[in-house]
């Protein structure tokens, strides 16, 4: 049997390093493409043992040929893209950098897909931001996207292509519509792994006060290394669709704050509100429905917001030296 190879573009985010060692499991030959083969940190894949494991191609997605030559050369069975300006904050700040990258690098990893070889399969990494303003939840599939970020938007026109390229030209491509999920390789800037490093760092007396800004806005947090599952069963569907991966449950942020401090034996008080830390417009609550993924997909999810916050805390606890 000859060993199919994969493409994952955002190899040295949070989902890329999970995504590589499930697929390394699965026996596939795995090619990660980075922006920058000097600089990119590939901490993610050594702490999942599977830094030799995954050739690094660089290649900047935003030109065209440089996909084409590397689609052309390790001839993909599947194309995982993970590549993204991913915080919705910095969105705010750099609205036309993010919609640019996150827009264009989708036209161009399918135009070049539809050039060299159209039964390669695409997973597109689509958010549950793009249903910002709801009217009703849980989100389905189903429900209407009214982004309200610049992140938002871009990932909502990516989706769009990607349905206008599975509907005009018979591509597979697959949108998994993630809503937050959570790891111990997360970016520090994203709220639950910001809020555990710097829990640990008052309980050992390293900083006064937690800063933090709306927290009386509520998400759906799920566990990463689970949901990247997901995203292969799709791929190995007969058919090419779009699913939400979600826990079903949304979470105030204050009451995960509370959680983690009381675990630490924190005094409640020891965080702050800054107006600073405020986004223009935010989505209030959010959850999902993943019923179509546990059907279709047999996806199996059933963690709890605290029974992932505990793994989270003695994961951090476990790496965090004194
Ligand atoms: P992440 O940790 O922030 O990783 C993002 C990846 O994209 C990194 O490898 C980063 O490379 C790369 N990237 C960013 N800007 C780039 C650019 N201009 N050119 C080339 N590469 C660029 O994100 P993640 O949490 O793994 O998420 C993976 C994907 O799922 C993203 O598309 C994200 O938007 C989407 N998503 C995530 C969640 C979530 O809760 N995690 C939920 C829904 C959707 P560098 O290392 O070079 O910066």
């Amino acid at each position: 049997m000859t060993t199919k190879t994969a493409i994952i573009t955002g190899i040295s985010g949070q989902d890329g390093a999970y995504l590589a060692a499930l697929l390394y499991k699965k026996g596939y030959r795995i090619v990660g493409f980075v922006r920058s083969s000097g600089n990119t940190d590939l901490r993610g894949l050594d702490y999942l043992n599977i830094r030799d494991q995954v050739i690094i191609e660089e290649c900047d997605l935003l030109d065209i040929s440089q996909i084409i030559k590397l689609l052309s050369q390790y001839k993909p069975s599947e194309i995982y893209n993970l590549a993204a300006q991913s915080s919705v904050s910095l969105s705010f700040k750099q609205p036309i950098g993010t919609f640019h990258f996150n827009t264009i690098s989708v036209y161009n990893l399918l135009e070049a897909i539809k050039l060299i070889d159209r039964n390669i399969k695409f997973y597109q990494a689509s958010s549950s931001e793009m249903y910002g303003k709801v009217n009703s939840l849980p989100i389905t599939e189903d429900s209407v996207l009214h982004p309200v970020s610049p992140y938002a938007i871009s990932k909502a026109s990516a989706h769009w292509t990607c349905i206008h390229y599975r509907e005009s030209y018979n591509l597979f491509v697959c949108c998994g519509i993630l809503f937050n999920h959570e790891s111990y390789l997360r970016n520090p800037n994203f709220f639950v792994k910001k809020i555990i490093r710097e829990s640990i760092k008052i309980s050992r007396g390293e900083l006064d006060k937690l800063l933090v800004g709306n927290i009386d806005i509520s998400r759906d947090f799920g566990y990463a290394p689970l949901y990247v599952e997901g995203m292969y069963l799709m791929m190995q569907s007969d058919k090419a669709a779009d699913y939400i991966l979600c826990s079903g449950k949304s979470a105030k942020l204050r009451t995960i704050i509370e959680y983690i401090f009381q675990k630490l034996s924190i005094d409640k008080n020891r965080y702050q509100i800054s107006n600073e830390l405020y986004r223009p417009n935010d989505i209030e609550d959010i959850f999902g429905d993943s019923s179509k993924a546990k059907q279709l997909l047999s996806w199996d999810y059933s963690l709890g917001v605290e029974e992932m916050l505990d793994l989270l805390l003695a994961e951090e606890l476990k790496n965090t030296h004194l």
